[in-house]
């Protein structure tokens, strides 16, 4: 089976053939850690966790690197630890913790290696100074600045010629700028602000620029040129068009990664998700409302390129969707992984297709067909989904709806006693209760049992 990805950089979807079979490499830019992340940055955390597992499963577990960087130098960062008074170690080190407790809860796998912007100063400085004896920046008023005049072909990625830029940015003209797209590498910093000993001869104390963090941890962990480079479509300019500029002139290399994989947007019920329409969900409360693989699965509906609606209409449907492969599959033991699943996913990560493959083995497995079912369960497992026991998982929907099992059972004991007493209204209004708390019940000749509606 031949997977095959869709790569930003020649607009076209091509075989992937990794440089390394044996050592397949792949860099994800990762969350700026200042505040909880919100459902918008979970989206590249699960697309670019399947297209993970899938490498792992065609060329092995121990021949994948994963590598998903933290942003812990920013000036959003150094904002809030002033504004509650803390380190800025403090405030990275508890908003990561949450980042990953949130993203594990998603179901995601931890990537291999998770470097620390302020762990790579050094990279970053050699890469300066590699940068600056090869013409390709120079210095101007303690700042380093990245000469887009080096790169002929600046701008491919975003597909936008310089003059193009020049002409539509509103970048600052500042004075130390030769060209206004020239980018920052290296900036002198303020009083409190985190300092490092400055490269290329700048006595003042300085700070590195956000592109060229990336830049100095993939070439740290993955090497000069590796495979895949992934993050959300508003990464494609100018971040990742200034990492390509950064690493291919430091290396004298024609390109720095061989696929860029960029995902969609997500809006939430129509709109951007911004601070001015009050709108942004973050993980954390997200996972209060809805189980993590509701969520996840929800993200997967759609495929990773295309924008994505963030509803609770869609959220219910996927509920209602993984209830029904519980039910079908929960308990089934390990088997294989569906061909159909496989070749979905080996497109493009085509997960809609993936899904509707899901779907059909559910219809059979409905019909008795216990391999079916098995294949589902093996399938949905190596997605991510369906970790939980069906025990767990209609915990997770009590727990979900603030529904509370010992207040069921006894309203539903004394239903039982209005029954025997032959006092059907108030046996009514009982049952009228429960549902209205999002409990459904049965009687049968056994007794009555209940679950959470769907
Ligand atoms: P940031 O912390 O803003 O740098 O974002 C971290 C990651 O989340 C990047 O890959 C962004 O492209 C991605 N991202 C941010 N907002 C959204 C969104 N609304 N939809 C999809 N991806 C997003
Ligand atoms: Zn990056």
């Amino acid at each position: 089976m031949q997977l095959k990805l869709y790569d930003t950089l020649t607009r076209e979807k091509r075989p992937f053939v990794p440089l390394d079979p044996a050592h397949v490499r792949m860099y994800v830019c990762g969350p700026t850690v200042y505040d909880f992340a919100h459902i918008g940055n979970a989206r590249p955390v699960i697309v670019f966790d399947v297209l993970f597992r899938l490498l792992r499963h065609f060329y092995g577990p121990d021949h994948v690197t994963y590598v998903r960087n933290i942003t812990d130098v920013d000036d959003k960062i150094n904002a809030r630890a002033a504004e509650r008074d803390i380190s800025i170690r403090e405030l990275t080190e508890v908003t990561y913790r949450d980042f990953k407790e949130d993203v594990e809860s998603l179901g995601c796998l931890p990537p291999t290696v998770e470097p620390r912007a302020t762990e790579h100063i050094e990279e970053m400085k050699t890469l300066i100074e590699r940068l600056v004896a090869a013409g390709a920046a120079y210095v101007g008023e303690d700042h380093v600045l990245f000469s887009v005049a080096a790169m002929p072909d600046y701008g491919k990625l975003s597909k936008r010629s310089l003059d193009e830029m020049v002409a539509g940015a509103r970048v600052d003209v500042a004075p130390y700028k030769r060209n206004p797209m020239d980018f920052v590498l290296w900036k002198p910093s303020r009083p409190g602000e985190p300092a490092w000993d400055s490269p290329a001869g700048i006595a003042a104390p300085g700070r590195p620029g956000w592109h060229i963090e990336c830049s100095a941890m993939a070439w740290k962990h993955l090497g000069e040129t590796f495979d895949i480079h992934g993050g959300g479509i508003d990464l494609v300019f100018p971040h990742h068009e200034n990492e390509i500029a950064q690493s291919r002139c430091a290396f004298h290399r024609p390109v720095m990664a061989n696929f860029w994989l960029h995902n969609g947007f997500l809006q939430v019920e129509g709109d951007k998700m911004s601070k001015s329409v009050g709108n942004i969900i973050k993980i954390r409360e997200a996972l209060a409302d809805w189980p993590g693989e509701v969520i996840r699965l929800n993200m997967l509906r759609t495929h990773y390129r295309q924008p994505t609606d963030w509803t609770v209409r869609g959220l219910e449907e996927s509920w209602r969707i993984l209830d029904e492969w519980y039910a079908t599959a929960a308990d089934a033991p390990e088997d294989r992984i569906s061909g159909r699943v496989l070749e979905a996913l080996a497109d493009d990560l085509n997960t809609p297709e993936a899904i509707t493959a899901l779907h059909a083995l559910r219809n059979l497995a409905q019909g008795g067909d216990k391999f079916a079912r098995d294949e589902l369960a093996t399938s949905l497992r190596f997605l991510g989904l369906m970790r939980d026991t069906a025990v767990i998982w209609e915990a997770r929907k009590q727990v979900a709806r603030g529904i509370d099992p010992a207040r069921v059972e006894a309203l539903i004991a004394e239903r039982n006693a209005a029954r025997k007493a032959k006092d059907f209204a108030e046996a009514d209004r009982i049952r009228g209760e429960l549902t209205a708390m999002g409990v459904e019940i049965r009687d049968s000749k056994d007794g009555t049992t209940w679950e959470v509606a769907t």
